[in-house]
């Protein structure tokens, strides 16, 4: 089902992004081909998912942060962020942040 133009927040553009509030409570897919950066909160080590690559993006940004466990050392999401680009982010969104 495609989704509504005014539901999809694209990498580039100068369209008002929304609150963290608001972007844990879309679908990834909302955000497509951003980058989800997530640091571990025990061993600190930083992950980052692309949106077409994240399995279940159908789901809330917040389900899947709270379900995320990083494989070495079982440690959940300290911080988590959305960027537009690996190399340099135009676009940012802080989700989560200690
Ligand atoms: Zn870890």
């Amino acid at each position: 089902m495609p989704l509504a133009a005014c539901l999809i927040w694209r990498t580039y553009g100068n369209d008002p992004l929304p609150t963290p509030r608001q972007a844990l409570n879309e679908p990834l897919r909302r955000f497509p081909l951003w980058f989800l950066r997530v640091e571990c909160s025990r061993c600190g080590a930083v992950q980052v998912v692309n949106e077409v690559h994240a399995p279940r993006r159908d789901l809330p940004i917040r389900t899947i942060l709270a379900r995320m466990r990083h494989e070495v050392c079982g440690g959940r999401v300290a911080k988590a962020e959305l960027l537009s680009g690996v190399e340099a982010a135009v676009r940012r969104i802080v989700l989560w942040s200690p």
